[in-house]
């Protein structure tokens, strides 16, 4: 049996409850299950991005053929964003969050349980997590920049 020896470290992670998730009303069952997972909920706010605030937080994705489609995508309404904070949140999160694409997305995660309409696109898939440290705080200073 493996034991701790060191308490893991308290991380912050950005988490985005995309368009479609605050169009479906999912926008309550994403933060109950951040909470129940023991997070604690450092900021939330109701906004819409701008294509500026888009191209730095997709950075990695500029050129990809499936950038302008995501773009519009999350232009299409108001984005959910969320700090959540807590030991390895940002790899606790992804995992309550599940694989990119819904259609593999394991069932008890929230793309594996709450995704629709997926058939031909993995695009819409409710939620973001940031996927490092280094990531989580490039996010949070671009959604929150008063934190
Ligand atoms: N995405 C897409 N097509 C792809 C890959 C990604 O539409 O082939 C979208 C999808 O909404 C995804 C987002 O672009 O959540 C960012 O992609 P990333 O690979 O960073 O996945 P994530 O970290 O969100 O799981």
């Amino acid at each position: 049996m493996t034991q701790e020896t060191t308490v893991p470290a308290v991380e912050r992670t950005l988490v985005l409850v995309k368009p479609d998730g605050v169009r479906r009303g999912l926008s309550g069952e994403v933060l109950r299950r951040i909470e129940a997972k023991g997070y604690t909920l450092a900021a939330v706010q109701l906004l819409t991005a701008t294509p500026e605030l888009l191209s730095q937080h997709y950075a990695e994705h500029v050129g990809k053929p499936f950038y302008q489609p995501l773009v519009d995508f999350m232009l299409s309404g108001p984005t959910l964003a969320v700090v959540a904070e807590g030991q390895r949140v940002i790899e606790g999160f992804r995992s309550l969050a599940g694989t990119t694409d819904p259609t593999t997305a394991a069932p008890g995660t929230i793309r594996g349980d709450l995704a629709r309409d997926w058939g031909t696109s993995v695009l819409q898939n409710i939620v973001h997590g940031s996927d490092s440290p280094e990531s989580a705080e490039r996010e949070i200073a671009l959604w929150f920049p008063s934190l």
